[in-house]
């Protein structure tokens, strides 16, 4: 790695600020603060201003990020985050505020959030929102405490959870955090839910379904409106993930398809950077017969003030030690008073768009599983390429020779060597064909030469790691050349 630690590069002397002159009496802090935590020596680096900057700047350039090139991570969302988000959540009104400041001094803060659960709400056809929740992860164990509060209260004896077999991960993992049993059910030809699989699971142990719509495969299930009349047969619960909200946004709302839980990922739908884990916001949205379960703390408006309130009787109790993470939500706001109605509305339209104008000529060059209409993404095989010993994983790494990011691989497990790719709306028409270009190329130079596919990637700060040693036991020492 060519870029040193700021320690290496430390020069005695150099300074990065200079501070202006002391207009107090100079005190001696021995006086007041306890020995114990004052130093004599703190091991800082000296740099001038600008050889931070440039340092922070080259290392940023170590990693690939939507401020540099398209990045067509499928189920991520990954799409342009518009500056005036960030001119928004730097207003020192809400940059400078603490979680703990008094209600009267934070008015306008918990007005925004107010005003924040409440479009949510109209956008998602729910009654009462929590904007709690860190993740859209956390949003699923919050949503799946809320549905065990209810049975439990109901007296009802709920062991089960169904999920589809094209599900997100975190669908089952969140299910064993809360001790439900996860039932799979099968995909159908079309890669909508197989109805009568999921007939033969109904039984009146399940608790409820958890499904994204459209799934991870960019396919909307056109009998939601069934599934979620079977599931309340039983009376079980219906949960929606609402990862995939950017394909349906203003057209149509999980609130009318019958879903009783939501939780949305602010960080994609509603624009807010996110990458490496984090920052993100997963708020959760039911109906009017589960809002006595949400956590509290609420916030309430008594028509003069708004108030911090713990007025859900039946809470499943705090889920974040803070109202949220409020920075993110700032942005989410932002995002949707920029856009408004019809705004929004148009976000989908193109992001649906963008995805079947690739989908149309992508399924030319790789195999296209299932053909038909899709919403915000889709997902391609790369098993056709298997005849040149070419997998997925080398067309994923050859793209970033190219400047691109890879789309997700492997995943939904239901497709052999997947790629999904979701180009989102920001993107415009020349990108789009740039990459599918790439893709082409890559194609033909699994004829051709395979040998580069199996070397690439050449071009980036580092060549082909060992996937599983990267994820679990990353080596992050940083090692000094011997002089
Ligand atoms: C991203 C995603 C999640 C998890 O959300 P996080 O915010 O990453 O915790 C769940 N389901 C689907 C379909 C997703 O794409």
């Amino acid at each position: 790695m060519a870029e040193p630690l700021i320690f290496d590069l430390s020069k005695d002397g150099r300074r990065g600020y200079t501070l202006p002159e002391l207009d107090v009496p100079e005190v001696d802090p021995a006086d007041h603060i306890p020995a114990r935590f004052l130093r004599k020596e703190l091991n800082m680096p000296s740099l001038s201003e600008v050889e931070v900057v440039r340092h922070f700047t080259r290392l940023s350039r170590l990693n690939h990020s939507l401020d540099v090139g398209f990045y067509p991570l499928g189920s991520c969302t990954m799409k342009y985050n518009p500056k005036v988000n960030e001119d928004m959540a730097r207003l020192p009104g809400f940059a400078h505020i603490h979680p703990l400041q008094p209600e009267d001094t934070v008015q306008g803060a918990l007005k925004m959030l107010s005003k924040l659960e409440s479009y949510l709400c109209e956008i998602t056809g729910m009654d009462s929102m929590t904007l709690q929740p860190a993740a859209g992860a956390q949003g699923e164990l919050t949503g799946l405490l809320i549905m065990q509060a209810y049975h439990r209260k109901n007296n009802n004896h709920k062991t089960k959870i169904i999920i589809p077999d094209s599900g997100h991960g975190t669908n089952p993992a969140s299910c064993s955090m809360v001790g439900y049993e996860v039932v799979n059910v099968k995909s159908d030809p079309r890669g909508g839910v197989d109805m009568e699989d999921l007939k033969s699971k109904l039984t009146p142990d399940v608790a409820g379904l958890m499904i994204t719509n459209p799934n991870t495969l960019g396919l909307f299930d056109e009998n939601i409106g069934e599934l979620a009349n079977l599931i309340h047969s039983v009376d079980g619960l219906v949960y929606y993930d609402g990862a995939n909200l950017n394909a349906i946004m203003g057209w149509t709302r999980p609130g009318d398809m019958g879903f009783d839980i939501v939780h949305l990922n602010l960080h994609k739908t509603f624009s807010t950077p996110h990458g490496g884990g984090g920052p993100g916001a997963g708020p959760v949205g039911v109906k009017s017969h589960l809002e006595a379960y949400l956590p509290n703390p609420r916030i309430q408006f008594d028509g003069k003030k708004y108030k911090v309130t713990t007025k859900c009787r039946e809470s499943v109790g705090p889920v974040l030690a803070s109202l949220g993470n409020f920075l993110v939500l700032v942005r989410a706001f932002a995002y949707i008073t920029v856009n408004g109605r019809e705004g929004l509305k148009d976000i989908s339209t193109h992001a649906v768009l963008n995805a079947n104008y690739m989908m149309q000529r992508l399924k030319k060059t790789y195999k296209l599983p299932y053909d038909r209409f899709c919403k915000h993404e889709f997902v391609l095989s790369g098993k056709t390429l298997g005849e040149f010993g070419v997998k997925t994983l080398d067309v994923a790494k050859r793209l970033l020779d190219f400047g691109f990011h890879a789309p997700t691989v492997y995943f939904p497990l239901i497709v052999e060597e997947a790629m999904m790719i979701e180009p989102t709306e920001t993107e415009s028409k020349g990108t789009l064909d740039c990459f599918m270009e790439a893709l082409e190329m890559i194609a033909a130079e699994a004829k051709e030469n395979a040998e580069i596919l199996k070397q690439a990637p050449v071009k980036t700060p580092v060549r082909r790691l060992d996937e599983a040693t990267a994820a679990r036991k990353p080596d992050i020492n940083y090692y000094r050349k011997p002089e």
